[in-house]
């Protein structure tokens, strides 16, 4: 793994061909020095983003991308920091770029985006034959396929060059005593080497189970620095083997990570993600 900070004035979307992942932000929900937990995956003349909260219009904008230059997303679950953003995303193509973007998205939770979070600020903007606008006029949906035999609910889609599995992960309520009684949360499998957990509290089955099938080369996993909550906490984090704290770079963190960095250090993770660099896998 190589990290670069790409000097081109536009975000690339495109490169020769390396996996790589680009945090557009790396900071928790509420933080207010970085931008919040979104990450563009970039290989060969395919990406895709990883989720569009409040703050990621404003960050891609910033980077060069107005949110009508993306493609392809694809969102983990239906807190604000991961969707907040996506009715600019829908309103600005539909009306100004005048184009779909596709959304890769389930079925299932495609209803729950819709019904729960996007419908108001969507829906009424047209009104055809008494019926308002649907999730499909804003988007092209690829629905990824179910794949069984593995330890948890999995799915796969291919975006081109990108091979990317899904992980339901156990991200909320803090109650949930396993993904199967969590809110939809999903984490991502990338070419069957790279595990990004997205949001999810600390879970041991699902770290030691995927790693045993993909001896993943990193992890770029969540991390809070309290107790309790809807995230895996650094103390939590601590307890796992040597083998894997080597691989995981920890990312959604809030404003007082400089505070931990030493011991981060001296636990033996491979450390703090760096929003704005891309993070290369040749
Ligand atoms: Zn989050
Ligand atoms: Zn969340």
């Amino acid at each position: 793994m190589t990290v670069r900070v790409p000097r081109a004035k536009k975000l690339p979307l495109s490169n020769s061909g390396a996996l790589s992942l680009f945090p557009v932000g790396c900071g928790s929900a509420f933080s207010k020095k970085l931008y919040q937990n979104n990450f563009l995956i970039v290989k060969g003349d395919d990406h895709c983003m990883v989720d569009c909260g409040t703050r990621t219009p404003e960050a891609l904008f910033r980077l060069g991308r107005p949110v009508t230059e993306i493609d392809n997303w694809l969102i983990t679950h239906s807190h604000a920091d991961h969707i907040g953003g996506l009715e600019e995303v829908m309103l600005m193509n539909r009306y100004v770029a005048r184009r779909k973007p596709t959304a890769i998205i389930g079925a299932a939770y495609q209803e729950v985006l819709w019904n729960a979070s996007l419908k108001g600020g969507n829906e009424p903007n047209e009104v055809h034959d008494g019926v308002g606008l649907q999730f499909g006029d804003f988007w092209r949906i690829r629905r990824p396929t179910w794949l069984s035999g593995y330890p948890r609910e999995t799915t796969h889609i291919v975006l081109g060059s990108i091979d990317i599995k899904t992980v339901r992960t156990r991200h909320y309520p803090e109650q949930a005593s396993d993904w199967t009684d969590s809110a939809y949360s999903i984490g991502l499998i990338l070419d069957d080497r790279i595990l990004f957990t997205g949001d999810t509290q600390f879970d041991l089955d699902l770290l030691t189970g995927y790693d045993e099938l993909f001896g993943f080369e990193f992890i770029f996993h969540d991390v809070q620095f309290m107790k309790g909550g809807i995230h895996a906490s650094l103390d939590e984090l601590c307890t796992l083997p040597a083998s894997l704290k080597s691989r995981i770079l920890l990312m959604h963190y809030p404003d007082s990570a400089d505070d931990h960095r030493s011991r981060v250090k001296a636990e033996g993770f491979a450390g703090f993600v760096r929003q704005g660099a891309f993070y290369v896998f040749d």
